[in-house]
């Protein structure tokens, strides 16, 4: 048999690799134009209040750990509970072989990339402001907030009756939403139990786009699901926290130890013993110039003094809110200082 020239056969190898790169680039375009069409074309058609973000969505593939960088197909910016009860329907129906995740973003404070959804649709919940925020005041006061505002204008809102949430974490611009489906610890919680103890109700969206008011009377297994949840049980859109009188002054008191086994016997005694402090919390730092105003520090781990038991000291952070007039805050620090 006579055997094609060689010039021959290189062309038909080029032409098959030429026909294979084709086909390859085709099926990918295919596939991609399938997926984004099926994911945009209907939100794209529904009336939002809010809108979706498909191109610049940088920002909500990062969290505050910045160690996980997983940018989502979408980010959804809802202006009322409905934009959520629509997409989270949409996506439930698409079933799972959509492989399509939600997730909610509070303010992106995660470490860990809990708030990403690779290739999914991140939902903003800080855009989420259809209601206003709603004070309770009484014999037992309340503020209902929507799950993505901020604590620190949960706060401001609070203080104009007087009254502030009971249980806090030390850093303000966090969401309601994103600490709820943590704990959300601070030094009240050792009297108050963390922020998801100090929480009458949710408004949820489940993952099937149903809207549930929950409680601890009312589907309670998904008001305790959800609170710690990390998400998983569905979206915070609405939560009732608990208020009390915000107290007008606080003295602080601030106790350095260099024994470690001091500091926590201390702290134990002063977390069991009946009426003491209103915050307590501990920390380490690290025993250099300017201490007093450096009150927290980071640590370098490459650091070998910072690594050395010496190089550290810890600390008891102590407060008593007074709620009272000054004739009385000067009767209570005295009591205060005689007990201790
Ligand atoms: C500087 C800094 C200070 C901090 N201080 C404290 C502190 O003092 N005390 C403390 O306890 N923690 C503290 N944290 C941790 C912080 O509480 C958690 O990381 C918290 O989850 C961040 O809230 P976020 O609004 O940024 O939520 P995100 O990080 O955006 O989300 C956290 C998780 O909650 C989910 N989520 C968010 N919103 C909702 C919603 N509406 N419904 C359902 N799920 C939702 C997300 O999907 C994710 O799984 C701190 C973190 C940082 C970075």
């Amino acid at each position: 048999m006579k055997t094609p020239p060689v010039h021959y056969l290189h062309k038909r190898v080029l032409r098959l690799f030429m026909l294979l790169f084709l086909s390859s680039f085709t099926a990918n375009i295919n596939l991609s134009m399938k997926t984004d069409s099926d994911i945009t074309s209907p939100f794209n058609m529904w009336s939002l209040d809010g809108h979706f973000e498909f191109k610049d969505t940088q920002h909500a593939s990062r969290d505050f750990g910045n160690r996980f960088q997983f940018p989502p197909r979408a980010i959804l910016r809802p202006e009322s509970i409905s934009d959520i009860v629509m997409t989270l329907k949409h996506v439930y129906e698409m079933g799972p072989s959509s492989n399509l995740t939600v997730a909610a973003r509070g303010h992106g404070h995660s470490l860990q990339g809990q708030a990403q959804a690779p290739g999914g649709i991140v939902v903003e919940m800080e855009s989420l402001k259809d209601q206003e925020m709603q004070v309770h005041v009484g014999e037992s006061p309340c503020i209902d907030v929507s799950g993505g505002e901020l604590w620190i204008n949960v706060l401001h809102e609070s203080l104009k009756h007087g009254l502030a949430p009971k249980s806090w974490t030390d850093y303000l611009y966090l969401t309601v939403g994103g600490t709820l489906s943590n704990a959300g610890v601070s030094g009240q919680a050792f009297r108050h139990g963390p922020q998801i103890n100090n929480v009458r109700n949710l408004e949820i969206v489940t993952g099937r786009g149903e809207v549930f008011n929950c409680s601890s009377e009312e589907n309670a297994d998904l008001f305790y699901g959800a609170l710690g949840g990390l998400g998983q049980f569905g979206i915070i859109t609405r939560a009732r926290i608990d208020l009390q009188k915000a107290p007008k002054m606080v003295k602080w008191i601030r106790v350095l130890y260099s024994d470690f086994s001091t500091f926590t016997e201390d702290q134990e005694m002063l977390i069991s013993a009946e009426e003491t402090f209103d915050y307590i919390e501990g920390f380490v730092i690290i025993n250099r110039t300017g201490l007093l105003n450096n009150w927290r520090s980071s640590f370098d781990p490459e650091d070998p003094l910072q690594a050395r038991s010496e190089g550290t000291l810890v600390t008891t952070e102590i407060h008593i809110f007074y709620v009272v007039s000054i004739r009385s805050l000067i009767c209570g620090v005295l009591r205060q200082s005689t007990r201790l």
